[in-house]
């Protein structure tokens, strides 16, 4: 029996019109003759469209078998009691030792310290989120290929970018041959789905050797959330970081808290994309990190692959990070498993 090959115009009915599309950039980078493009945060077809269907097969909202992906990159199915958390080999607290990476990071610097040892060996480079300068607090793709600018693209940006189109120039153009990504959890499946199916674009899954994935419940719609904020008087060009914490959203300007609101308030900001996602701790990376689980300064780190643990222990025997049992500093994984429990019933 053949099934017809579906094609951009599926995954614009499919996935994009009805926004379930997560901007993840899977489409855009996957596609062979670069016809598709991003508009305002949306994929576009631009050019002649050969009907290959590596686009929709790349997508992580057209079709994602969570069985099947699962058994490919783990070789088995997680059991009743990794239900909420997916497969994790070990998880742990994390905190730089690095000054510079202690002032940039988000939580404990356990993506920015690990990226740099990553780094640190010729032809690799990470993507990451970087501020589009043009912007403000607007996160891009960025290929880091350094410490110093691993180190300015640190912290979170509680919005998207196609962090994908970021995997594609690091190959097209900075001819790099091994990647580290971060993503969110909906990113880190497209590069899964891009590694599992047959008919994908194997050039994007060869080079990623790394997926740092972050934990997730929600993001905000970019131009509601700079709304929001200049309606609440903020100046969001004068912000120096934004973080989440036990229920609330909160501005800073350098050490100075300027802005705080309970993140109930803010539902009407999410994306229509994330009301249908389950995946809070990024179930598909090789390392998964967050903040809740352990005490502030510290990151909690699952890890859940071979080439997660080698390059978590690779940074820590450079003297990078600190790296303890979760217990020893006083962190609790059950709070990790109780929101991820409350974004699987939630959604
Ligand atoms: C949108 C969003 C929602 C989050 N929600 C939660 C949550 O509910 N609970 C929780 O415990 N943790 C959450 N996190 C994770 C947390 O904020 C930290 O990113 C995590 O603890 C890692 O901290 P760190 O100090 O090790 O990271 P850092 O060393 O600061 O590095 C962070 C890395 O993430 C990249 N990055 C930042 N924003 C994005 C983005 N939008 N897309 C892709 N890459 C990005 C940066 O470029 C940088 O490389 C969220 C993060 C984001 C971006
Ligand atoms: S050429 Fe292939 S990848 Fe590109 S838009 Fe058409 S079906 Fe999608
Ligand atoms: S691949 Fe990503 S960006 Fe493209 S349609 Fe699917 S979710 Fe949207
Ligand atoms: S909630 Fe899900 S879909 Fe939305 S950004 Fe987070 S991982 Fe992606």
């Amino acid at each position: 029996m053949s099934t017809k090959t579906k094609v951009f115009g599926n995954l614009l009915v499919d996935v994009i019109k009805k926004e379930r599309c997560v901007g993840c950039g899977a489409c855009a980078a996957s596609c062979p003759v670069k016809s598709i493009t991003f508009e305002n945060g949306i994929p576009k077809l631009v050019g002649l469209c050969i009907s290959c269907g590596i686009c929709y097969n790349s997508c992580p909202r057209s079709m994602f078998d969570e069985t099947v992906v699962e058994s490919k990159i783990f070789g088995r199915n997680r059991i009743e009691k990794e239900a909420e958390l997916g497969i994790v080999k070990s998880q742990y607290a994390v905190k730089t030792t690095q000054e510079d990476v202690g002032r940039s990071c988000q939580d404990g610097g356990a993506v920015t310290s690990t990226l740099i040892k990553f780094v640190s060996e010729s032809e690799r480079c990470a993507v990451v989120a970087a501020i589009d300068e043009n912007m403000i607090w607007q996160p891009k793709p960025f290929v880091a290929k350094n410490r110093a600018e691993l180190v300015k693209a640190a912290g979170s940006k509680y919005t998207s970018c196609p962090i994908l189109v970021g995997v594609d120039s690091a190959i097209s153009e900075y001819k790099l041959k091994e990647i580290a990504v971060v993503g969110m959890p909906c990113q880190i499946r497209a590069l899964r789905r891009i590694e599992t199916e047959e008919v994908a674009n194997s050039r994007l899954s060869d080079a990623v050797n790394l997926k740092i994935g972050l934990f997730c419940m929600e993001t905000f719609d970019y131009e509601d959330l700079i709304k929001f904020l200049e309606s609440e008087g903020v100046e969001v060009s004068k912000i120096t970081k934004f973080a989440i914490t036990r229920g609330q959203f909160i501005a800073y300007q350098g050490e100075k808290k300027v802005f705080e609101v309970k993140l109930s308030k803010l539902k009407k900001l999410v994306r229509a994309c994330c009301e249908e996602c389950k995946d809070f701790t990024s179930e598909f990376a090789d390392i998964s990190v967050g903040n809740v689980g352990s005490p502030d300064g510290w990151s909690t780190v699952l890890v859940r692959t071979e080439q997660g643990e080698s390059a978590l222990m690779t940074a820590r025997d450079a003297g990078l990070i600190e790296v303890k049992r979760l217990e020893e500093v006083g962190g609790v994984i059950e709070e990790v498993l109780k929101l991820a429990k409350l974004k699987k019933n939630k959604n």
